[in-house]
Parts: C-alpha cells; sequence; structure tokens
C-alpha cells in the first residue's frame, strides 16, 4: 500500500480596500515544491502546522507553491493567478489524497474578491465531490456561503492576537484525516450578518473571551467538530462583508445549527462592547517618559498598522516624538523607498537629507530632516523568535537606519509589520535600549514585544484607525455600526455527499 498524500499550497495576504498602493508579485515571499515545504516545516504557522502534522501521521506532504505577503493594498490578480494556475497543475496531476489549504482569507485581488473561494471551487471542479478539501483561514477572514460550499471544512484561529496558526493547521490536516478514515462526516452550519467589531476585538478579553469559552464548552460537550468566528477584517469593501460564525457537526444538523445560532446572536449582542476605546499618543508617550521606567513601551500605531493593511509611512509618531518628547531614544519604522534610495548613496555615519515618509498616509505630513545613517543593506533575513509566527523568516528587503536626535528610523521599501523585535534587532536596532518602540500593528505585536516591554495599542490617525463612518465605504454598506441596521442573519447548510467506498 502506498503512503497517503495530501496536496497542500498557501497564499496568504490580508488586503486593505482603500490603500492606494496595489499589491504586486515583488511583494510576495514566494517558494515553490521542496522549497516551499523545507520553508515552513517546523514553523509555528498555519502550513508548518498542515506540514508537520501530515508528516507525523505517516502523510507525504506536496507544496506546490506558497506565496506569502504582508497585509497591503488589493493584489494584482496576475499574482493569484499564478498561484491558482501552479495548483491546478499539481491537482491535474493527481496522485494524492486530500487537500488541505493554509489561507489567509481575507485577500483582495483587482479581480476577485474572493479568490480564496475561487481556488477552492476550482480545486473541487477538478478533484470531484468525493475527496476531502479542508483550510485553515484567519480568524479576520471573509468567509463567504460560496467558499463554503465547496470545501468540506474550514476552521479559523481562535485567538487574537492571533498565537494558534499552527494548531489551525494541524485542525485542519487533521479534518481531512478524519474524513478519510470515515470517522468525520462534515454538516456545515454558517450564520453570517453585516457588521463590524472595532478595537475591543482579542479573544481574551470581554466580550470575545466569553464566546470563545461557549464555542469551546459546546464542542467539548457534543459531537460537534468545530466552531470558528470570523470577526472579518475591518477594511473590506466588498459585497456580502460582515460576521461569520462557522459550526460543523459529525453526521447530524442539529448540532451545528443550534451552536452556530448562538454564538451568532451572541456576536450581535455584543455588538456596542467590541467597539472600544484606546489611549493618545501623550498618555503612551508620557507612560514611557516614567523616571523609574526599566523597558521600553511598545507602541501599536492603531492609524497606520501594516498588519491590517496600512501603508506603514504614517509619520504621526515620530513627529509627536521629536515634538513633543524629544528626550526619549525611540525606534520607529517608517516605509519609504525614496529615502531607502538616498541613502544608498551615503556612507555609513553620513548625514543625509531627507524627507520622509507621509506620502501615502496623507494625514500625516512628511518630516525633513539631517539624518544620520546608521545602517543599510540590501536585504536582510529577520526570524521571528515568536512565539507568534516563531521561526518563521521575514526578509526586510532594502533598508536603511537613520537617527534624529534620539529617535533611530528604520526605513524601508517595504511595508512590514514589525510583529517581532528582531524586525529592529536584525536592522541593528537594540529594542531593549529604547524607551519607545513602534510596531506597525494593533495586537499581534503585544505576543511577541511581551518580555521586553509594556504594550500599548495606542489611538492614532490614518488608514486603520477605527473610523469606518468617515471612510469610502459603498460596495459592503449597509452594514453596522455605520449603518443602524436590525439583526439579519443568514444561515447557510452544507452537507458533505459522502461516497462510501
Ligand atoms: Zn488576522
Amino acid at each position: 500500500m502506498r503512503y497517503k498524500t495530501i496536496l497542500s499550497g498557501s497564499i496568504y495576504q490580508e488586503s486593505h480596500s482603500f490603500n492606494p498602493i496595489p499589491t504586486g508579485r515583488d511583494q510576495f515571499q514566494i517558494a515553490f515544491g521542496e522549497d516551499a515545504l523545507n520553508a515552513f516545516r517546523g514553523t509555528r504557522s498555519t502550513l508548518g502546522g498542515v506540514i508537520d502534522t501530515a508528516e507525523a501521521a505517516g502523510f507525504e506532504v506536496m507544496v506546490p507553491a506558497s506565496f506569502r505577503a504582508s497585509p497591503s493594498g488589493i493584489v494584482d490578480d496576475s499574482v493569484y493567478l499564478e498561484f491558482k494556475a501552479v495548483m491546478i497543475e499539481s491537482a491535474r496531476r493527481g496522485g494524492f489524497d486530500a487537500i488541505v489549504l493554509a489561507l489567509h482569507g481575507a485577500m483582495v485581488t483587482t479581480a476577485h474578491s474572493d479568490p480564496e473561494g475561487d481556488l477552492i471551487r476550482c480545486l473541487r471542479d477538478i478533484v470531484g465531490p468525493s475527496m476531502p478539501i479542508t483550510a485553515g483561514l484567519d480568524l479576520h477572514a471573509h468567509v463567504t456561503p460560496f467558499t463554503l460550499a465547496a470545501c468540506d471544512f474550514i476552521t479559523g484561529y481562535k485567538t487574537n492576537p492571533h498565537a494558534d496558526m499552527a494548531e489551525t493547521g494541524q485542525l485542519a490536516m487533521q479534518a481531512a484525516q478524519a474524513m478519510l478514515a470515515g470517522k468525520f462526516e462534515p454538516v456545515c452550519v454558517s450564520v453570517h450578518f453585516p457588521m463590524l467589531t472595532l478595537g475591543q476585538d482579542r479573544t481574551d478579553e470581554a466580550p470575545l473571551a466569553g464566546l470563545h469559552a461557549r464555542a469551546r464548552e459546546l464542542v467539548e460537550n457534543s459531537s460537534l467538530y468545530d466552531i470558528s468566528i470570523f470577526n472579518v477584517q475591518q477594511f473590506l469593501d466588498i459585497a456580502n462583508m460582515g460576521q461569520t460564525v462557522v459550526a460543523y457537526g459529525n453526521g447530524n444538523i442539529d448540532e451545528p445549527l443550534a451552536a452556530a445560532s448562538e454564538i451568532a446572536d451572541a456576536l450581535w449582542k455584543a455588538r456596542d462592547a467590541l467597539v472600544g476605546a484606546l489611549p493618545d499618543i501623550r498618555t503612551c508617550l508620557a507612560r514611557a517618559s516614567e523616571p523609574d521606567r526599566t523597558r521600553p513601551v511598545v507602541i501599536g500605531d492603531q492609524g497606520d498598522r501594516v498588519a491590517a493593511g496600512g501603508p506603514g509611512d504614517s509619520t504621526f509618531v515620530l513627529t509627536t516624538l521629536l515634538t513633543d518628547f524629544p528626550a526619549l531614544a525611540a525606534a520607529v519604522p517608517i516605509r519609504d523607498k525614496a529615502s531607502v534610495d538616498r541613502c544608498r548613496d551615503a556612507e555609513v555615519g553620513d548625514f543625509v537629507d531627507l524627507v520622509i515618509g507621509g506620502r501615502y498616509s496623507t494625514e500625516t505630513p512628511p518630516v525633513h530632516a539631517a539624518c544620520r545613517l546608521l545602517a543599510k543593506g540590501e536585504n536582510i533575513e529577520a526570524v521571528m523568535r515568536g512565539p507568534a509566527h516563531g521561526g518563521m523568516a521575514v526578509q526586510t528587503g532594502p533598508y536603511a537606519v537613520v537617527q534624529i536626535g534620539r529617535v533611530s528610523i528604520a526605513l524601508t521599501e517595504l511595508p512590514l509589520t514589525y510583529l517581532d523585535p528582531n524586525f529592529y534587532e536584525a536592522m541593528g536596532i537594540r529594542t531593549a535600549d529604547q524607551r519607545v518602540v513602534v510596531a506597525r500593528s494593533g495586537y499581534h505585536f503585544s505576543l511577541n514585544y511581551a518580555d521586553i516591554g509594556d504594550c500599548m495599542t495606542c489611538d492614532t490617525i490614518g488608514m486603520t484607525a477605527y473610523r469606518p463612518a468617515e471612510q469610502p465605504f459603498t460596495v459592503a454598506r449597509p452594514f453596522y455600526p455605520v449603518d443602524r441596521m436590525a439583526y439579519q442573519p443568514v444561515t447557510a447548510v452544507r452537507k458533505r455527499l459522502l461516497l462510501r467506498s
């Protein structure tokens, strides 16, 4: 008997509909075949969880392609089509028993508002109705009945900040394995409604902590296989944008129907508690100025979170530091290709006249200054120390580190999330020496910086601030809380056609 084989693969990007910079192929880290397999094996990523679980269970794993980019603007459709073509070619070639995908789920391309759904449907058309197809997605995925109808099992992270990517890949793999063994007959009930969660989105705090605890309790005390609560990414101006609760029963519909309805109702009832308030920049920087402080304050720049698709060139925190808190040693990231280019022609130690940031984040003007060049390079690999994404390598692309007063500025061509202190450390900025360290993230950074500093998400202005009424949503509307609307849940059921052999 031959070993069973899994066809996996990953395309992973989170899009921001209002970020004007399109995301091209050059922003993706791309690996094919054995290179992709080796890059993700043993990492705390969704794809790593799929690979490690499959191999531990004696499966062979094929990863034809992994395409991965930071959250950013809408993706050039040709990038998605390239990935899709590789996956389709592998699917047509056959030689595998199930498909287990590692996807983000909130990607939008210039031609597809639900590319992950398009991919799964095309793979389903090739392999037919009986082959298991499962997928692990981000908690912020845009999950539609269209996608759910073509997939046997979809599971999302249960944590925000995200700490369980590998476990999500593991569950997607285990579900496929259980289907192959004839032990899992997925019956999917999804409940969807148009609403955004805004600012009180942590799963370790009320109200989401209670909802996830209840979902876990339901799964543990029944034959339910899984419940995922997808709080959609907040900057997707696409059709059917909203919250989706997905529950899977094993063979019966009653349990997932009751569970999905109960959790969705509770999510709607918690709608006002999901809109939070964050401290302003002066509160955060005053905290960093406390004389007895021994650790940096790590600031999540809420208004320009690359982790949520922001452009990464807001100067809001930088300007406030230079103007009002010049005594604070700080590390600030700015995505600015032109400044990186200017530094390329200078020597380390030189002063370079730069106009930094504010090109896309137009509400924060550029900073003009003579900056001392501390370091530069064409690329450096930052290996994330985790716990989130631990072991994964991120390429910085071309960069320069410059200094104005006591502020070290990490300039990069690419937008980077700074989810992990090693982004800075790789470029030679010691985070432990700072009073302030800025991450382009609202939640996720707090996991990986917890041991070096005190994390605060700061209510700053910008493209990723939670002010949906001020953003040019059209297609996604109406939705709560921009539109005062009643609860209008849409329930969909999908029962797998089990072909018993
Ligand atoms: Zn997410």
